[in-house]
């Protein structure tokens, strides 16, 4: 059997065992499976070494294990540069990050514009990292906005020295409401369940008219952010795809083969319909 899984805790969450284990039914890999391994987050080389030890192919690691993860294996330039890794394959031990690749590859499939483009990035955490990262490198003009501005400086000055991002500014949502965004990305975890009425740009605040938002926040697929982009004449993503694609990126790492991204797609949004919490 091919072993592959997830290491985080807690994992009651993870919709990534439904989406992989469906990819391998999909393409007949009956000798393909994914699981899911909450191990305690003070053990965080076990997390890494117990399913190497095993003898599983890779992993994918989550909270809180992603950014110690860095140095139980041999991380690759874009999770050096994000500082966090989220997939490792242990047959060469090299550990990657492909939340930049889902995240930029949903904003292709969208056919979003990104060169030359001014970009507001709502959060600072792990995803604002990878988005800011991301973003960057497609030669877009970033701006960065967080309730602690002072994690947002830590960021960027962490991203300089890991991977030569320069030219961001740091905004408050007071600056980004008239800073000519065409894209506004929601990096923050407001607005999701159970708090499905809260946006990270409070109704009070002038919304630009005609942007368009991608929410990270896929559940609820639309969100109160979304509604309000759409409310203002303009386009609204979910995070949904960001998720699948991520995904996918680490599927064809491990087994070589493209992703039945249609099956995994399903597969998600199936098991999210019958989520009740
Ligand atoms: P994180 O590291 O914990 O960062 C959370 C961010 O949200 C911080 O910038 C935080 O600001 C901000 N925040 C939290 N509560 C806030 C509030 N009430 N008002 C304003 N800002 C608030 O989390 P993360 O890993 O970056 O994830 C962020 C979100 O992205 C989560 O919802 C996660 O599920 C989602 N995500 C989605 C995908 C996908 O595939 N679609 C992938 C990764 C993450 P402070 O710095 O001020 O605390």
């Amino acid at each position: 059997m091919n072993r592959v899984g997830i290491v985080g805790f807690p994992l009651h969450y993870t919709l990534s065992p439904v989406m992989h284990n469906a990819a391998f039914k999909a393409l007949g890999m009956e000798d393909w499976l994914y699981d899911a391994m909450a191990i305690p987050s003070d053990i965080p080389r076990h997390a890494i070494e117990e399913p190497r030890r095993h003898g599983y192919i890779g992993l994918n690691i989550t909270i809180p294990f992603k950014e110690t993860s860095l140095r139980y294996c041999k991380p690759d330039d874009k999770a050096r540069a994000i500082g966090a890794v989220n997939t490792i394959d242990f047959r060469d031990d090299v550990g990657t990050n492909t939340d930049v690749d889902g995240f930029m590859g949903d904003l292709q499939a969208h056919d979003v514009l990104l060169k030359g483009q001014r970009v507001i990035v709502l959060g600072a955490g792990g995803a604002g990292r990878a988005a800011v990262y991301g973003l960057w490198q497609s030669g877009a003009i970033v701006g960065i906005v967080n309730r602690t501005r002072q994690r947002a400086e830590e960021m960027l000055t962490e991203l300089t020295l890991s991977a030569g991002v320069r030219d961001v500014s740091l905004l408050t949502l007071e600056e980004a409401e008239t800073w000519g965004a065409s894209l506004i990305v929601n990096c923050t975890s407001v607005g999701t369940v159970p708090n499905v009425n809260e946006s990270p740009w409070s109704e009070d605040r002038l919304f630009p008219s005609g942007v368009t938002v991608y929410d990270m926040v896929y559940r609820p697929a639309k969100t109160a952010f979304m509604r309000q982009a759409e409310a203002n004449g303009g386009r609204a993503i979910g995070g949904l795809g960001m998720l699948v694609r991520q995904g996918a990126k680490a599927f064809e790492i491990w087994t070589g083969r493209e992703a039945p991204i249609d099956v995994m797609f399903d597969a998600v949004r199936s098991a999210l319909e019958s989520k009740t919490e």
